[in-house]
């Protein structure tokens, strides 16, 4: 049946009466994790409060930075900042002319700030910025990004930096993190260029090279590296586009769900948890252990694909070749099924290392 409400207006109706959860740079760069997932690209693009749904049916996960680890990065940013960023000049290894604080205050709005943005981007070129404030539009809504970087220009290119407070060892870094900081940044390149464009000044003046900025070793020493950020950036692009058609992922979903959280006198949601389950459940997913770190509805999916192969990590499912569930792998191992034509070559592989296994383990 043709829908005659709008994008808006069926996003609304998923999350029900309750203010949309806030994208920030974090959330955006999570986007791309699964980039396949309909049930992440409905829930985010509907503003669905995911780590609320986890809690209430019963799969609550620990996300997110602790305490510890924001208050850590919160006094190396200010250090590296301090002084009109004269730290940061220093490692950075250029001359810089002027440091421009866009912070605003705290009466600034969103809007407001994004216009000083550009005007400093227009007037000021070889500025060292610091918070400008930035956007990207998500399922066809703006969303304002508060960096706490800067960008700088050299050569004529502006680079992103992205202040981190993970430490570098022996010249080594978490690659987790790292690979994480880099679709962070990514996430203000594509900011940046689409700010420049505003401005009327040339997008791909912004390097597709991002400054990461870490303490060294255990101290609070600042150590730099040039990282490229053109693969993250492809993803992102890929992400975002499928979440501006985010119609047509909208027009498969059955019709009356919805992820209503709205809370009761004691705060809590409302909403019958096994009735929420169903609705999560009728948009299809694609667990992937991947998700435990980017998704706060891991657990749930964990759970619910645990006959299914996907949960043993994205190259066994390819390597099955479309063989979605465990019991049937097992079921072809022993040869307790006929393979179709199309399992067959995977069925003839999984009865050799059945075999084989049973040769070495009697
Ligand atoms: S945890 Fe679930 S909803 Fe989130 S990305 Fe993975 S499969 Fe999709």
């Amino acid at each position: 049946m043709a829908q005659t409400r709008t994008p808006d207006a069926r996003l609304a109706r998923l999350r029900g009466p309750v203010a949309p959860r806030r994208h920030n740079a974090r959330t955006i760069a999570a986007l791309t994790g699964n980039p396949g997932c309909d049930r992440r690209a409905v829930m985010d693009g509907a503003g669905v409060d995911k780590m609320r749904v986890a809690q209430h049916i019963g799969f609550p996960g620990r996300f997110g930075q602790s305490s510890f680890a924001i208050v850590r990065g919160n006094v190396f940013e200010a250090r590296l900042k301090a002084n009109d960023g004269a730290e940061l000049v220093g490692l950075l290894g250029v001359e810089v002319p002027k440091y421009l604080d866009l912070s605003g205050g705290p009466k600034a709005s969103n809007e407001e700030r994004y216009a000083r943005t550009l005007e400093a981007l227009r007037d000021n070129p070889d500025t060292l910025l610091d918070h400008p404030m930035l956007r990207l539009a998500v399922a066809g809504k703006h969303v304002y990004l508060e960096p706490d970087l800067v960008a700088f220009q050299v050569d004529g290119r502006y680079h992103i930096v992205e202040i981190k407070s993970f430490p570098v060892i022996d010249e080594q870094a978490d690659p987790g993190k790292v690979s994480a900081a880099a679709t962070q940044a990514a996430v203000y390149v594509l900011a940046l260029r689409e700010a420049l464009a505003e401005a009327g000044r040339d997008p791909e003046t912004v390097s597709h090279e991002v400054l990461l900025v870490c303490p060294k070793d255990f101290s609070n020493t600042p150590i730099s590296s040039m990282i490229d950020v053109r693969r993250q950036l492809a993803v992102l692009r890929r992400q975002l586009s499928r979440m501006a058609g985010i119609d047509a992922l909208l027009d498969r979903l059955p019709d009356g769900i919805t992820f209503d959280l709205r809370a009761g006198e004691d705060g809590e949601p409302t909403r019958d948890p096994a009735e929420l389950i169903a609705d999560v459940r009728a948009v299809s997913a694609r667990y992937a252990p991947d998700c435990l770190a980017t998704c706060e509805l891991s657990f749930f999916c964990r759970d619910e694909a645990r006959t299914a192969t996907a949960v043993l990590g994205r190259s066994v499912r390819e390597e099955l070749g479309g063989i979605e569930d465990v019991r049937t792998v097992l079921a072809l191992a022993t040869g307790a099924i006929e393979p179709t034509p199309e399992q067959a070559e995977a069925a003839a592989l999984l009865r050799a290392a059945h075999r084989l296994r049973a040769e070495l383990v009697p």
